[in-house]
């Protein structure tokens, strides 16, 4: 589970929420938006990836 899950977490992250255009990750979503929450969610996953080194 690396390289496919990556280019999905990429997407999520991309695509944003169209509720929230503005929202960018940058803190943890306080609404409760569960687009925006998702995306929370995609980009602490990359995070912990590239520090474990499991994305490829
Ligand atoms: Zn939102």
């Amino acid at each position: 589970m690396n390289g496919p899950r990556k280019m999905e977490l990429l997407e999520i992250l991309a695509e944003g929420c169209r509720v929230h255009p503005a929202y960018r990750a940058r803190r943890a979503a306080t609404l409760k938006c569960k687009p925006c929450a998702v995306i929370w969610d995609a980009r602490c996953e990359l995070k912990l990836r590239l520090l474990f080194k499991m994305d490829s």
